[in-house]
């Protein structure tokens, strides 16, 4: 399994949890939220104990990916909220808590204060690690969760196109500057693998993040390919990590989870 760090200091919040790590991108669009339940049930599949809090604001789509329509009920101290449950791993999403048009318009000092509720009022018992999907950007939203919660170590997912790779390295910088480790870089929708020809098509061009990884001197995790099945498997809340582990692309996201 996976020898992730854990926590540099022992704060208050998020008490039982091993490790951290924030899953971040320089710009929406680019497999963010796909990309942390594939790792999140990843690190399942290999043995570990799992949270996801999904903190992207802007769009929440856990709820969708993982296909939780509950509402989450207060913890046994009357107080804090027990996530939710799904494909064995347990998540959050600030989706399950607001209607998400409404979270679109909302302004700094309520944004700041759903980051507190998601981060320091959720009752996630002991996990081996959490997986915070942030929001896109390096914005005062993305700020909030990296300075309210321990951050072991940050993931960040890029296309391998040159714009995502631009923003892709203003996050690298963010996380630096808070002296949050970088754990990787993954591209994602690394190229198209054709299920009538078998032919490997390079939509978004290819190799672009493992080149710009070794540029910046962070490690290089691993490259996860477009595929039919992973978006349909998103779009109908059946991940193909968790409903089928041993297709090339579960296998492929299992390899990247170990890379952790
Ligand atoms: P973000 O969180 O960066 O905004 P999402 O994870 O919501 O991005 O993904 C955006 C869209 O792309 C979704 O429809 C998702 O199903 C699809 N998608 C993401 N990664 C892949 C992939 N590797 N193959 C196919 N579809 C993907």
């Amino acid at each position: 399994p996976p020898q992730l760090q854990p926590a540099k200091a022992p704060a208050k919040v998020l008490e039982g949890v091993k490790a951290v790590v924030a899953v971040a991108s320089g710009k929406g669009g680019v497999g963010k939220s796909t990309t942390t339940i594939s790792l999140a049930l990843a690190l399942r599949h290999l043995g570990l104990k799992v949270g996801v809090l999904d903190a992207d604001i802007y769009g929440p789509s856990v709820p969708t990916l993982l296909g939780l329509t509950a509402k989450p009920q207060l913890a046994e101290d009357g107080r804090r909220l027990k996530p939710l449950e799904a494909w064995g791993i347990q998540a959050l999403s600030v989706g399950n808590l607001v209607d998400p048009d409404t979270a679109m318009i909302w302004r700094g000092p309520m944004i700041q204060s759903a980051i507190t509720q998601l981060i320091a009022e959720v009752d996630w018992g002991r996990l081996d690690v959490l997986l915070i999907d942030m929001p896109p950007g390096t914005g005062d939203a993305q700020l909030a969760v990296a300075q309210q919660s321990p951050l072991s170590g940050a993931v960040i997912v890029s296309t391998p196109q040159d714009l995502a790779l631009i923003d892709a390295r203003r996050g690298i910088a963010m996380f630096r500057r808070l002296e949050v480790p970088v754990l990787g870089v993954i591209e994602n929708m690394s190229q198209f693998i054709c299920p009538d020809c078998g032919g490997r098509h390079e939509i978004f061009g290819h190799g672009g993040a493992r080149e710009e990884a070794r540029r910046i001197g962070v490690p290089f995790l691993g490259e996860i390919p477009l595929t039919m099945a992973l978006r349909k498997g998103a779009d109908l809340g059946r991940p193909i990590v968790a409903t089928e582990p041993e297709s090339q692309v579960g296998q492929s996201l299992i390899a990247i989870a170990g890379e952790l």
